[in-house]
């Protein structure tokens, strides 16, 4: 299918030179920690004793934010403007009870709106198309923050929210869809759904994915199950929302939005950053957040930094496919186990799907099991079922260095998620 050459949203800001993006960046990161020190308490003690950064470098000297400082903070505690002057107030839901709360002004709002009208465009949507927004609406960042991106673009919202799939694939058939924004999981559940009852999107010709984590080999599905071209967004609430990366068709990383957010790449044992090309955390520094700025947020995803010029035209710096989070690997027998990395060697078989699940099990005065069950593609070729288990098997223990079993399911058996994120793993090991 061709592509568009899709327009860059705001050239002023994505294909400044670096030295002027840098001269930017430091100029407002000089303003975020003199606010910082003036309007919040928390902040002020944070940073009592620290000389203010006096180039870019000294970045590294600020001290980092984390999830349990907003936890903490809960529910207003980071806030740099009185009250009143809020316009909206997100959440994400914890997973240890205590949300995280993130707060905007009118001017957030704005630059969540830039963003992304700006992220929607590097994935190839158009002004006057249509974008049919399958993130959720509400207190999550994803349905509410798509749709200030299409008005900012000029698109065409359909608020349809996250599940009913009916309906959703109703939508896609009767109108005019240019776009869809989903969560990739959800994505796969909509095009399976399409190709089993063996209908079609009308118009339907990106997919643009966040919320959860994937990886190449499940974009590779999706673009070929539902004839799209999928692209990659990253964001969080605890900085804005999606839009603070967002891959061009490129597809060789994602655009960070550089002169709002400051993106570095350290060590998450050391904190100590690494070089450009080597995996690390990403830390991310809130640039021209009013209401509640963050200071170098340890985000726990990993990934690497190129601030290479992109063939796309943008200058900004790019980010590559996240290899986990340091909080999601699983430690099986002393072994570091990326459920990103079972996707990636799964996948590496024509034969199974992005259907999996991976199950850890502790037994009484026993070493800890890992199974990992998937979902063999509808029709797949391979003779002896238990023969092609053993193969796969084989291939992940090599790839993962570590011992494991691989149960093979028929197709449709894994239940599929239609609202919120697709889960993946069970930890049931007891602590
Ligand atoms: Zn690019």
């Amino acid at each position: 299918m061709a592509q568009r050459t899709a327009a860059i949203f705001q050239p002023e800001f994505e294909t400044l030179e670096r030295h002027a993006l840098e001269a930017l960046q430091f100029e407002r990161l000089q303003s975020l920690v003199e606010r910082l020190r003036d309007a919040n308490a928390i902040y002020r003690e944070r940073l009592r004793g620290v000389a203010a950064p006096r180039s870019l470098d000294d970045l590294a000297r600020l001290p980092f934010s984390t999830k349990a400082d907003m936890r903490d903070a809960y529910p207003l505690g980071l806030l740099a403007v009185p009250e009143r002057e809020l316009a909206r107030i997100h959440a994400s839901s914890g997973t240890t009870g205590t949300p995280t709360v993130g707060a905007y002004t009118r001017h957030d709002l704005a630059v969540f709106g830039e963003v992304m009208a700006r992220s929607l465009a590097a994935g190839g949507i158009a002004p006057g198309d249509m974008v049919q927004v399958a993130w959720g609406y509400g207190l999550f960042t994803g349905g509410l923050g798509a749709h200030g991106g299409c008005e900012k673009l000029g698109a065409c919202a359909i608020p349809a929210s996250s599940g009913n799939t009916a309906r959703q694939m109703q939508l896609l058939e009767d109108l005019p869809v240019i776009g869809i924004g989903a969560t990739p999981s959800y994505a796969l559940v909509l095009a399976e759904r399409f190709r089993n009852e063996r209908r079609r999107p009308r118009s339907l010709r990106y997919a643009i994915c966040g919320a959860e984590a994937w990886t190449p080999e499940l974009r590779a599905s999706i673009e070929d199950t539902f004839g799209v071209v999928a692209t990659n967004i990253y964001g969080l609430t605890e900085i804005i929302g999606p839009g603070v990366a967002q891959e061009c068709l490129e597809k060789r990383g994602m655009h960070v939005q550089e002169d709002h957010f400051l993106a570095e790449i350290v060590d998450p044992d050391t904190g100590l950053p690494v070089p450009d090309g080597t995996r690390g955390e990403l830390v991310l520094t809130t640039l021209t957040r009013e209401a509640m700025p963050v200071l170098r947020y340890r985000t726990r995803d990993l990934t690497a930094r190129t601030r290479e010029r992109c063939s796309c035209g943008r200058t900004t710096a790019r980010i590559d496919w996240f290899t986990g989070r340091v909080d999601d690997m699983l430690v099986i027998r002393g072994v570091n186990v990326f459920p990103s990395a079972v996707e990636h060697a799964l996948l590496a078989f024509a034969e199974l799907t992005p259907n999996y699940r991976i199950v850890v099990e502790r037994p009484p005065n026993g070493l800890d099991t890992m199974l990992v069950e998937v979902e063999y593609a509808p029709g797949a070729a391979f003779d002896d079922r238990e023969r092609f288990a053993a193969q796969v098997t084989h291939r992940l223990a090599e790839a993962l260095l570590v011992s494991l079993e691989v149960q093979l399911l028929e197709p449709g058996t894994i239940e599929r998620i239609e609202a919120g994120k697709a889960k993946r793993v069970y930890d049931r090991r007891t602590l």
